[in-house]
């Protein structure tokens, strides 16, 4: 983020013994004479004004005030002597600068009401223009305190339906265990068998992708771009747009405050949909059968096509007591093993799957 400077505005201080607001520059209470104690803090004035008169402008680039180690008068930051009593300053106690103020005001603030007469003064008034009274601040009204949330209780019945929920997934999962590890023994006759060879076909076609312009490889064909946000920037670019916060005030410690804003770069560039020509399955084909003699199947390759991937699937099915139950196996020797025809004797599990598989007795 950069940082931009919009100006310089007038900061105001309010007199601690009669409760005057002064304009920044003001070294002195403008209505009892008292000298700007140390620890007065320099407050945003109802209305952020660019200062544009000349002497404004030097006294607020001058840095920080510093106030006599002597007398405590407090004297512009690029003076080496005291103007009431000579001393030497170098020693001096600079004001504290850099605290941000506040939010540019871009409202007009609203009027403030003179304590003696009533009358509605602009806010940018120190004294009333009507009795000539010293300009409080206008009090902000006290807010309404929030409602305290009451503390959360935990309902008696939600722990019983919590309670009766946890029994049900512990009894879920014994049962669960139990179905698995409970096998029973049957006599099966093989009944049927089935297999399924396939090999994938690969061949040369477009695949769309997606990439910034300077990232597409050269064999790509580009089907559309579009702009896009690619980043941001704290300087300027090719193709950027420049966005800011909102401006703020900083303490320059000399009455003054400087308009800044934080300000950056969206950097754009060109999102692009290309194609390229690659290798990929364009196809599968398949041969099956009934019986223990698979075969792949026969292909026919076009031009510029390959084989891929080869897959293998053997079903079996067995008569358990009258009811089919399958075997799927990818090993072609052990699949050649069940004849049409032949008992076995089967290991099943409570949910009805074959775990193991023995020639019959
Ligand atoms: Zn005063
Ligand atoms: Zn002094
Ligand atoms: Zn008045």
């Amino acid at each position: 983020m950069a940082k931009q400077s919009l100006g310089y505005t007038e900061l105001e201080w309010t007199c601690p013994f009669c409760s005057t607001r002064n304009p920044g520059r003001a070294k002195v209470c403008g209505n009892c004479g008292a000298p700007q104690p140390k620890d007065v803090q320099f407050e945003q004035a109802a209305e952020d004004k660019i200062v544009a008169d000349q002497e404004g402008l030097e006294m607020a680039k001058a840095g920080p005030d510093i106030h006599c180690p002597f007398c405590g008068t407090r004297n512009p930051g690029n003076a080496v002597k005291c103007s009431r009593c000579g001393g030497d300053l170098t020693e001096g106690e600079k004001r504290e600068a850099g605290q941000v103020i506040g939010a540019q005001q871009t409202k007009p603030a609203p009027d403030i009401i003179c304590d003696y007469c009533n009358t509605p003064n602009p806010a940018s008034n120190t004294k009333c223009k009507n009795c000539g009274s010293p300009l409080g601040k206008e009090q902000p009204k006290p807010a309404a305190a929030a409602p305290r949330a009451a503390p959360a209780k935990m309902n008696p019945a939600f722990l019983i339906i919590g309670g009766i929920v946890l029994l049900l997934i512990c009894g879920a999962i014994a049962f669960f265990v139990m179905q698995g590890t409970r096998t029973e023994s049957n006599i099966a006759r093989v009944s049927d068998v089935n297999w399924k060879r396939s090999i994938v076909v690969l061949g040369y076609a477009p695949v769309t992708y997606n990439a910034w312009a300077d990232q597409i490889p050269q064999a790509a064909e580009v089907n559309y771009c579009s702009e896009r946000e690619r980043g941001r920037s704290a300087f300027p670019t090719d193709n950027s747009q420049q966005i800011c916060g909102t401006p703020y005030v900083v303490d320059q410690g000399s009455g003054f405050g400087e308009m800044v804003q934080d300000c950056e770069y969206i950097v754009y560039d060109d999102y692009c949909e290309y194609s390229v020509v690659e290798l990929q399955p364009v196809g599968v084909i398949d041969e099956t059968g009934s019986d223990l003699n698979p075969f792949w199947p026969e292909t026919r390759l076009e031009q510029d096509q390959q084989l891929g991937e080869r897959n293998e699937v053997y079903q079996i099915t067995f008569d358990v007591n009258g009811e089919p139950v399958t075997y799927e196996t990818t090993n072609l020797n052990e699949y050649l093993e069940f004849q049409p025809g032949s008992d076995w004797e089967l290991e099943i599990n409570g949910f009805g799957n074959i775990v193991g598989i023995n020639p019959a007795p």
